[in-house]
């Protein structure tokens, strides 16, 4: 058995013929940056996700970057967010000035924890940045709530979440602003680096445009600063093509996310993920808590069965973001990473693999 985290190979293999042709085009074309390819796919994710406008970056670190200097967000400002996350969300806002101001997860969905937000709202705060951790939405309708009542920006880092749904909404429809990650192992990815940045609002995203290029609307003026961050027309046809195929890809996950849970869920040592009935989780990770972490991950290994932790150190204790809240005052995210494990888990899994893993799980707790 040959079990990877995410396989790439075995889904490229199945689309094969679309996405060559696709990749040609561009080499016939040798429009390689920006054009139709990039304009497609724009108005595709568009519509895909029902918002207004959607701009191709160069990644989803840009997107976060780009969407505060939209917003207005820098020095001295502050940014409620989660510290169990990918580092990007928390490096994008101290990268501009602000402060990450950290708030507990919800143990049950590792999200930010909707209940400790407004304690830790001041005079400086400018926005909420909620992540869709895993593929699982965010408490929207809390968030939003608050927002409106402090008049605070919200920008959803939904880098691991296109295609999920909050009270039978995408997510990306309820921030100001949100941001969105290709790299090739999100839900849906790119070959390479890419990202985008969505919005319904027209002001915003005429910032943004200016700002993913060098701050200039028109050739060779520059209004205000900004960077050179494009999503690449070679990754826009393969996206393009891929779009097609990410509805399927989400319910294989979460049919294999139902198996997964089914087989697992009489391990007492093991926590399964919980799924809220007003959510449609995408299980970009398939996550579980365990027991005895270190141990399980190296019995798993020796039966050649991947696994990986998202993620071993929150934000609030790494060496580059000292300073932000202290060790101890946000238990639940530090205990999270000492206990999360990911599963393999993508479109192409084999129902054989499942058993696999969660025999080789049963058998080492047994
Ligand atoms: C992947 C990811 C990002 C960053 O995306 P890149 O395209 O790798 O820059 C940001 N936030 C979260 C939660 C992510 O998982």
């Amino acid at each position: 058995m040959n079990i990877q985290m995410v396989d790439l190979k075995r889904q490229y293999l199945k689309i094969k013929p679309e996405i060559d042709q696709a990749i040609q085009e561009v080499l016939n074309s040798t429009q390689f940056i920006l054009g139709k390819k990039v304009t497609d796919f724009e108005k595709n994710a568009a519509e895909y996700l029902g918002v207004k406008y959607a701009i191709g970056v160069a990644n989803g670190t840009d997107a976060l970057q780009i969407a505060m200097m939209a917003l207005g967000i820098g020095k001295d400002d502050e940014v409620i967010t989660t510290p169990f996350t990918f580092v990007a969300t928390t490096e994008t806002i101290v990268m501009l000035g602000a402060r990450p101001v950290y708030v507990d997860i919800d143990p049950a969905t590792f999200n930010i924890n909707p209940e400790k937000i407004r304690e830790k709202i001041t005079s400086r705060t400018k926005a909420i940045l909620p992540v869709h951790l895993y593929g699982n939405p965010s408490e929207m309708d809390e968030i939003l709530r608050l927002a409106k009542e402090y008049n605070l920006f919200v920008i959803e880092d939904s880098a691991q979440a296109f295609g999920a749904e909050y009270k039978n909404r995408k997510v990306c429809t309820f921030g100001d602003v949100a941001c969105i990650s290709f790299f090739p192992s999100k839900n849906l990815g790119c070959y390479g680096d890419g990202g985008m940045v969505v919005t319904n609002n027209e002001e915003i995203q005429q910032k943004v445009r200016m700002i993913a290029s060098h701050g200039s609307k028109v050739r060779y003026v520059h209004e205000i600063l900004g960077m050179n961050s494009r999503l690449d027309a070679l990754q826009a046809a393969i996206l393009n093509v891929k779009l097609k195929y990410i509805d399927e890809w989400n319910q294989k996950r979460n049919e294999f996310a139902k198996i997964y849970t089914e087989k697992l869920s009489s391990i007492k040592q093991v926590k399964t993920p919980e799924t809220r009935n007003y959510v449609k989780h995408i299980f970009h990770q398939y996550t579980i808590r365990v027991e005895n972490r270190e141990e399980l991950q190296k019995f798993l290994s020796t039966k050649n069965i991947p696994t990986a932790i998202h993620y071993p150190i929150p934000l609030h204790l790494q060496p580059a973001f000292r300073g932000f809240a202290d060790e101890g005052s946000l238990p639940e995210s530090e205990l999270a990473a000492k206990q999360v494990l990911s599963l393999p888990m993508h479109p192409d899994l084999l129902e054989e693999e499942i058993d696999y893993i969660t025999n080789s799980i049963k058998e080492f707790y047994s």
